[in-house]
């Protein structure tokens, strides 16, 4: 029987291809490559290039495959973009679901692993965010996320499909032993940001707003590494077969880093100047985002252990280095 991962040639599915490979399970990789790199796709995996929206393609993939879970990051993930450009956002996120549990329906499976973002939430009263918080999102990204989980809710009542839903904090870092890294077009993240600018690709890093409400003005966020966050996926799996129920789990490091500091780690990780500039605040960015991850490690006993953020910038780093122009190494300007 095969894990089915659908975006798995994303920056994050990518990643789980290979730890799910690792631990010797079966892998069916759907991808669009929208926004995904075939060349990240583990070359152990089945690939299949197609839409999740097309049914036909979808009932096609199902037929010829033995799948017996599902892990679904095929999504588009940009808060910004997802202001402008609404309907492209439910279109693809909530309707791709849609044909997604529809065709889980049919074939009668019954177990999905949800990649789902703290962009749930929206504006918060405190500080660390547990699950029980109020979920009103302010922008349609994290709006087509939440439906996404309700659908699911939804299904599970009616079809018996158990989910469970993970909200990410920011998710940096790449994979420990190189191969595989993080490589947006356009890249909007700071982690790569900053180490773009490490590697002179960009003339400054701008630094969105500094008279918030912090010790040092920048936004504080909990960084998590994406190997971390990966296992937790495993976990959560493990959990559905053994008869876990439906739920929905923050995944950070229960810690705040300024934007400010992490430009200044990066700085001694890399040994490079890495310029600022001072910007305006981007519009949505709430001051301070840290997650309680205590719900992850009672109930599906996950401990991130790559916590210092150095270690996430290194391995960063480690793949920006070997991968300057990401996965399209002959093209200098992406
Ligand atoms: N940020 C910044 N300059 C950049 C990119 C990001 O100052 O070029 C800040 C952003 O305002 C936020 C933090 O870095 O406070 C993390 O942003 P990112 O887009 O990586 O993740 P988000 O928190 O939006 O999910």
């Amino acid at each position: 029987m095969s894990v089915l991962v659908l975006g798995g040639a994303g920056y994050i599915g990518s990643h789980a291809v290979y730890q799910l490979i690792d631990q010797m399970s079966d892998v069916v990789v759907i991808d669009n490559l929208q926004t995904g790199h075939r060349e990240a796709v583990h070359p152990s995996a089945k690939f299949y290039e197609g839409d999740c929206r097309d049914i036909n393609f979808m009932r096609m993939v199902f037929k010829v495959e033995s799948i017996d879970s599902v892990i679904h990051f095929a999504a588009n993930s940009l808060v910004g973009e997802s202001t402008e450009v609404p309907l492209k956002y439910f279109d693809n996120n909530v309707y791709g679901t849609q044909v997604l549990l529809q065709v889980m329906q049919e074939n009668e499976l019954k177990k999905i692993i949800f990649s789902s973002t703290a962009a749930t939430y929206g504006e918060v009263d405190s500080i660390p965010i547990t699950e029980d918080m109020p979920a009103i999102p302010t922008s349609p990204y994290g709006e087509t996320k939440l439906a996404m989980e309700k659908m699911m809710k939804w299904c599970e009542q009616a079809y018996g499909i158990r989910y469970v839903s993970l909200r990410y904090f920011n998710v940096a870092g790449a994979r420990e032993s190189g191969e595989i890294g993080e490589d947006h077009c356009p890249e909007t993240h700071l982690v790569p940001i900053i180490l773009e600018t490490a590697l002179g690709k960009r003339p400054h890093i701008t630094i969105f707003g500094n008279d918030y409400d912090t010790p040092d003005g920048t936004c504080i966020r909990d960084y998590i590494h994406i190997e971390d966050l990966i296992h937790a996926h495993l976990l959560a799996l493990d959990y559905l077969d053994n008869g876990g129920k439906s739920d929905i789990f923050n995944l950070g490091s229960n810690q705040g880093f300024s934007v400010k500091e992490m430009i200044e780690t990066a700085r001694n990780v890399t040994g490079k100047e890495i310029p600022v500039k001072s910007g305006k605040r981007r519009a949505g960015d709430p001051s301070i985002l840290i997650a309680s991850s205590e719900k992850a490690a009672t109930i599906l006993n996950w401990r991130p252990t790559r916590t210092s953020i150095e270690k996430i910038i290194e391995d960063a780093w480690n793949w920006h280095v070997n991968h300057p122009n990401g996965y399209n190494s002959d093209v200098t300007n992406k």
